[in-house]
């Protein structure tokens, strides 16, 4: 399959490498640099960019005019397909999980701005979604459509994310970012050369079913897996979107050093792992690490 890269004007890329001046990395001997995949685009940050242009490639290729996608009522990649669609000129349809609240969030009117219709699925339903019966009456009610999985975790999304180690020009040992369905780390560990290694941050509690969907996911994308990546699931913090008054400290206190505001859902809870790690001497002196805020 050949898929080209889809064209988007004020596309950030390769998106930029900053390092990182922290006094609590001089002890541990590290140097830390940050890979601003945030800045890539307003709309369309980071790995929801890299996730979504294979299936906007394909999903074209194969004539689709109108993307259907899944997502929780607070999800980033409901936003994402919608902006996509926006900027390709694709009508899109966000399933949304649970009931239908009036107002909107602001996630769920920005979707609807961009053009979205959205439509609920109660959550016994929605867990299958990915069954035949339930995609065939989403089919009948809004016709023919390109179905983006949830969180854009397909093989596709896989080979997107696949391309981000080779934008780091330095040379590096370890990189880490954030899971939520592993499909980032899917393939960026599969984007490693040499003895290069990931690390991922499990921002769900309870989700050790991560280990065996990012293996899935990587042979999806291209038929084998990698062992260079492990996953972290030690900082949930109560949960997928859940906060604690030391998370928020700790986010307070990143914006103070460094200027910059870790999104609270994934990237504070991977920054925090990260310095604990670091501090209690996890990764030998002189491992030069690369943390990727999406
Ligand atoms: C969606 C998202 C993630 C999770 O990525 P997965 O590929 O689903 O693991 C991490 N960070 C941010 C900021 C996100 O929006």
């Amino acid at each position: 399959m050949s898929a080209r890269e889809p064209r988007f004007p004020g596309l950030v890329l390769p998106s930029p490498l900053v390092e990182l001046s922290d006094d609590r990395l001089r002890g541990p001997g590290i140097r830390l640099y940050l890979k601003r995949d945030d800045l890539i685009h307003p709309e369309l940050p980071g790995n929801k960019w890299r996730k979504l242009k294979y299936n906007l490639t394909v999903a074209r290729q194969q004539g689709h005019t109108r993307l259907l996608t899944f997502g929780g009522a607070y999800s980033n990649h409901l936003r994402a397909v919608a902006a996509a669609g926006h900027f390709f000129g694709f009508e899109t349809v966000g399933v949304v999980r649970g009931e239908e609240h009036q107002p909107l969030n602001d996630s769920l009117a920005y979707a609807v701005g961009r053009g979205m219709r959205l439509t609920y699925l109660d959550r016994t339903t929605y867990r299958r979604k990915a069954e035949p019966d339930v995609l065939a009456a989403l089919s009948e009610e809004f016709g023919p459509c390109y179905m983006v999985p949830e969180g854009g975790g397909n093989g596709l999304g896989v080979r997107g994310c696949a391309e981000l180690p080779a934008e780091i020009e330095r040379g590096f040992d370890v990189i880490c970012c954030a899971c939520g369905t592993g499909t980032t780390l899917a393939g960026i560990a599969a984007g490693l050369t040499g003895d290069q290694r990931a690390w991922g941050l499990a921002v769900l509690k309870g989700g050790r079913f991560l280990d065996d969907e990012l293996r899935r996911l990587q042979r999806e994308s291209f038929d084998h897996e990698t062992d260079n990546w492990t996953i972290d699931y030690d900082f949930p913090f109560g949960g997928y979107a859940k906060r604690t008054p030391e998370l928020d400290a700790f986010i307070a206190d990143f914006t103070t050093r460094h200027g910059i505001t870790l999104d609270w859902v994934y990237e504070a809870k991977m920054m925090y792992g990260l310095f604990e790690r670091i501090g209690s001497g996890a990764f030998a002196p002189g491992t030069t690490i690369v943390a990727v805020l999406s």
